[in-house]
């Protein structure tokens, strides 16, 4: 029995032949189980998709009701058999929803484990550790250069210059499934208790979190709002808006940007971030070669991102590893963040 007998990986996604299913397949496929709902894991146009209830709900907002041919949610430590397959999803600490995909048959366990990130984050359920024999890593973050450190210290430095500029408005680049609710959270765990504006893009996804009990205080729409009012306010808008004419409704707009890519200060600079905010809902490379060693797992097959050096790693460490070449995964802070509503903005 080979791993690449329960699952074998293809150019669109990994492939369960017994069970008829892709794992965040990228393009359409019968049968798809998803990982998370960012927009390259998850795509309209399946037959049938399992997925978290979450990941489902948030599929809906952004593709609309036919998003596939039908759908079945899978809660957090249940399992169903699919053709001898039995399959398990795990929380993966990434977003709301976001789901380890655990797949075992003849006694071989292989975790497919989409994104993920091992440190706390108040808007989504903590990444479990599953032990296995072969573990599917993403790569986003993978050279020792990326340490994301704490996010409450970027919390911090934002609420520090909001203090120090008290006549300008601050905006926080961040993308709007996760990030977005994500900094909210801190920023209230920081004790700010101001109203925090919204760009339209961000609504209704924020309040899609608000409506599964996460609590983000008082939010308003940037929409409608005066010039003058927006003084000395916090705005979160997706990473794109922050070099639109947009930001000309702000009174001398400050830019911020939450993201594990702005440990790159040129990037930053490219960009015109002047406050970069080094906030990740991906493991860092710490993250990444901790939890690898931790998951016990003999076999290391690595996805989207830096594949080469944590390839390196495993092999050092004497573990068998090799890049899956699967074409479409991207990295959100990265793509145009455009899906649901922004247009109008
Ligand atoms: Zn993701
Ligand atoms: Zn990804």
């Amino acid at each position: 029995m080979r791993p690449e007998d329960i699952l074998l990986p293809t150019p669109a996604g990994v492939c369960c032949k017994r069970g008829g299913f892709h794992i965040d397949p990228t393009r359409p496929v019968e049968r798809a189980l998803i990982t998370h709902a960012h927009s390259d894991h998850a795509r309209a146009g399946h037959g049938a998709v399992l997925a978290t209830q979450e990941t489902l709900d948030i599929m809906r907002l952004r593709y609309g009701d036919n998003f596939a041919g039908s759908t079945q949610v899978i809660g957090y430590g249940e399992s169903i058999n699919l053709g001898g397959a039995k399959v398990t999803f795990h929380p993966a600490g990434h977003v709301l929803g976001s789901a380890q995909i655990a797949v075992e048959a003849d006694g071989l366990r292989v975790v497919a484990s989409g994104d993920y990130k091992n440190i706390p984050d108040p808007t989504c359920a903590p990444f479990a550790l599953v032990p296995c024999d072969v573990f599917i890593t993403e790569a986003t973050f993978a050279l020792p250069v990326f340490r994301h450190g704490d996010p409450d210290a970027e919390i911090a430095k934002l609420l520090h210059s909001v203090t120090l500029f008290p006549e300008r408005a601050h905006l926080v680049g961040a993308y709007s499934l996760g990030k977005a609710q994500r900094v909210i959270a801190l920023l209230r765990k920081a004790g700010y208790c101001a109203p925090i504006y919204l760009h339209g893009a961000m609504e209704s996804i924020t309040r899609y979190y608000e409506s599964r009990g996460i609590a983000l205080g008082e939010l308003r729409l940037v929409r409608g709002a005066d010039k003058a009012s927006l003084t000395g306010t916090i705005t979160i808008c997706p990473p794109s808006a922050l070099s639109d004419l947009w930001t000309r409704r702000f009174p001398e707009p400050l830019a911020a940007f939450a993201s594990g890519w702005m440990r790159v200060r040129a990037r930053a600079r490219q960009q015109g971030v002047s406050l970069p905010l080094v906030i990740s809902d991906h493991a860092d490379w710490d993250g990444l070669t901790t939890t690898i060693a931790a998951t016990g797992a003999r076999e290391i097959w690595v996805t989207h991102g830096q594949e080469d050096a944590l390839v390196h790693w495993c092999t050092m460490r004497g573990l068998k590893a090799r890049p899956l070449d699967i074409v479409g995964y991207g990295d959100e802070d990265e793509s145009d963040d455009q899906v649901e509503g922004g247009a109008d903005e």
